[in-house]
């Protein structure tokens, strides 16, 4: 049963809550960038689940066959009990070895790159988790834990780790002794040093007691969320290659074989010498700790919002459909969902290359509407329950339509007016300065520049600072160790 289907709506509905929380409490624990990034990895982990949960199911079915000693009924209530709890306990080892191996730490670091925590962070999920993970859960199929069974505790499991990713929930007593919850979620999200590495549950913190692992939020140590070799980026494919990317440049400058290969497989942030000594990695300094912020205008960010809206419905639309869907249309979904949270990434990151992207996702919509029924995308036969899918992406589109439309009329419809109605500073073929001395000139923009000192201000654009700025890390990586701002990128 796919819990997680019909739990998509209450999500929004929680997260807008929270907003509300924040609003009540005058905190603001979201940025939009940053949770419409969040939400990209989520909608694209399920989207690429549709095509690679088969080897979960069929190594699990195989080891059920296989492998099983056991044979648990399906209709007694202790056998669920059983496999909740043993799927747990597996978890918990998976997300250990998730923290403490390279090649596990590359998937699952995905769900740690937020520097914010809220419920958006809860939906960070990686899209690679599907290649090794199934090891960790043969022992519930030797148990002999029916299919049905595994599927809906691994669902449940997955629910359960929704509500703890918020700040507004103190510590909660007892509970803090037996389950994870927000607070000891909190302290797994950081990345002090106190908290590293720690608190690994997925539903009981028993576990981390057990094995100890257990660190309690401490008041006198502020957490700070994000991981320590920053993404600082908004693309949410570059997100679940980042240190996949960086393992490999590590591997192929190593001067032996043995080191080219194990590198996979040590405990995370192993390098081998030879690459370590040549190519050294910045320590982060906590102390001087800023999130990854590209200045943007509140135009952009909506429109941004509002396209985003349409991979929510489509993501929902594969996801309900899946089972009557040919995989030739999941692929095709899959592409256009993958191009096209890509474009919003490179938008919500300001690239002076984005508005010819822009153009490219949004032309690439009528070769969707072209290749869909070919590939029998749309129109689908719907399974029962697929109307509130079918009515939410008319209702998204709708909205979507009618608000581009708004837009362009309020001024003036035409490709540069619209570029510069959405905020877009560098319009197709227009020239850029590059003022690489620029220097940030209003009151605004020099507070921004001191909040932000890892970034150097490349183009100022007309409006200076505060409009469409295009930012780069000082220092850093950015698509790899070697790659520092010195070298610009446009
Ligand atoms: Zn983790
Ligand atoms: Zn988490």
């Amino acid at each position: 049963m796919n819990f997680i289907l019909y739990a998509v709506p209450f999500f929004f509905v929680l997260i807008a809550v929270e907003l509300l929380a924040d609003r009540w409490r005058g905190v603001s624990h979201y940025r939009l960038a940053d949770a419409v990034n969040s939400l990209s990895t989520g909608v694209l982990s399920t989207t690429t689940g549709l095509l690679t949960k088969g080897v979960g199911l069929v190594t699990y079915a195989f080891a059920l066959k296989h492998l099983a000693v056991l044979q648990l009924p399906a209709d007694k209530a202790w056998t669920w009990v059983f496999a909740f709890v043993l799927y747990d306990f597996c978890y918990y080892w998976l997300h250990r070895m998730g923290h403490e191996r390279n090649i596990l730490w590359a998937a699952h670091s995905v769900h740690h790159q937020s520097e914010d925590y809220n419920l958006s962070t809860a939906l960070r999920q990686t899209s690679t988790g599907f290649l090794l993970s199934w090891i960790f859960y043969v022992p519930l199929a030797v148990a002999g834990v029916p299919l049905m069974v595994f599927v809906s505790v691994a669902a449940l499991n997955l629910l359960y780790q929704f509500w703890v990713h918020t700040q507004h929930i103190p510590k909660l007593g007892w509970l803090e002794w037996c389950f994870v919850t927000p607070s000891n979620h909190r302290a797994h999200h950081a990345q002090n040093p106190l908290y590293m590495d720690r608190n690994y549950g997925g539903v009981f913190i028993i576990w981390d007691r057990l094995f100890g692992s257990f660190q309690e939020e401490d008041d006198n140590e502020p957490v700070i969320f994000g991981v320590t070799t920053p993404l600082a980026s908004w693309n949410p494919l570059w997100a679940n290659l980042q240190f996949y990317a960086q393992l490999w440049a590590d591997a192929r400058r190593a001067g032996r074989w043995w080191d080219k290969l194990r590198i996979w497989f040590m405990p995370t942030g192993w390098r081998p010498a030879d690459v370590a000594a040549r190519y050294p990695l910045d320590k982060p300094d906590l102390s001087r700790f800023r999130k990854f912020e590209v200045p943007l205008d509140g135009r952009q960010q909506w429109y941004v919002a509002l396209q985003f809206c349409i991979y929510i419905a489509l993501g929902s639309y594969l996801m309900n459909l899946e089972h009557s869907l040919p995989v030739a249309a999941l692929i095709l979904g899959w592409g256009a969902v993958a191009f096209g949270l890509f474009v919003l990434g490179m938008a919500l990151e300001n690239r002076p290359w984005a508005p010819r992207l822009e153009l490219l996702r949004l032309a690439s919509g009528l070769l969707l509407v072209w290749l869909a029924p070919l590939a029998g995308l749309w129109p689908a036969s719907p399974s029962p329950g697929s109307g509130c899918s079918v009515t939410a992406c008319s209702v998204a589109s709708g909205c979507i339509a009618a608000a581009t439309g708004l837009l362009g009329w309020r001024r003036r419809f035409a490709v540069a007016g619209l570029f510069q109605a959405l905020g877009f500073e560098h319009l197709p073929g227009q020239p850029r300065i590059l003022d690489a001395s620029a220097q940030p000139q209003s009151e605004t923009q020099h507070q921004q520049a001191a909040e932000h000192p890892q970034f150097i201000l490349l183009d100022a654009g007309q409006d200076g600072f505060e409009r469409g700025a295009k930012v780069v890390r000082r220092s850093g990586q950015r698509r790899g160790p070697d790659c520092r701002a010195d070298a610009v990128e446009q």
